[in-house]
């Protein structure tokens, strides 16, 4: 019985930056009400986000946009069937930081997505973990992780100097060469 329960991998999947495209519909939150900061995705390269939206209210800006923000932001392209062939290899564990109060947002996105999981964290500190595997887009949760770290590619993370995948399809691969 527990060889079975152990057989797929527990798979840990951020949120935001690996699934939901947060950032389209924070360039769109922001402009409503300044002129400033970026205007595309792509120039989006610092983890400190006045960097890209230099009036930025944090976190009353997410508080107030809350909706547009975590219930309907899109999914990046492909990351639905990611977590479909994902679901198929191993067992989906949803790991994600989000702000006090407003958890019920992701919870609607995950479910008028269809992702499937069988478990969720929400909380600052990732390393509490303890999956086979954590598929992140933020350098330091793939630091502090003590199974197999794999980091999304994302033009806010071009600092990290380890092991980085491009596509969703090199994460299917790199899962399933796993021993
Ligand atoms: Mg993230």
């Amino acid at each position: 019985m527990y060889l079975n329960l152990r057989e797929k991998k527990i798979l840990g999947v951020d949120v935001d930056g690996v699934q939901r495209n947060m950032i389209d519909s924070l360039i769109e939150t922001y402009s409503k009400t300044n002129s400033d900061g970026v205007k595309e995705h792509d120039e989006v390269r610092e983890w400190d986000l006045k960097k890209s939206f230099p009036n930025i209210r944090l976190p009353t800006h997410f508080y107030e946009w809350a909706k547009p923000l975590f219930s309907e932001s899109k999914p990046y392209e492909g990351a639905l069937e990611f977590m479909e062939e994902l679901s198929d290899i191993g067992k989906i564990h949803i790991v994600t930081n989000q702000l006090r109060g407003l958890e019920h947002h992701t919870l609607d996105w995950l479910s008028s997505h269809n992702i499937p999981y069988e478990g969720i964290h929400f909380g600052e500190n990732k390393t509490v973990f303890k999956g086979d595997v954590l598929i992140d887009d933020h350098t330091k949760n793939i630091y502090g992780f003590q199974g197999r770290g794999i980091l999304l590619d994302r033009p806010w993370n071009q600092d990290f100097r380890g092991y980085r995948v491009k596509s969703f399809d090199e994460i299917v691969d790199t899962i399933k060469n796993l021993s």
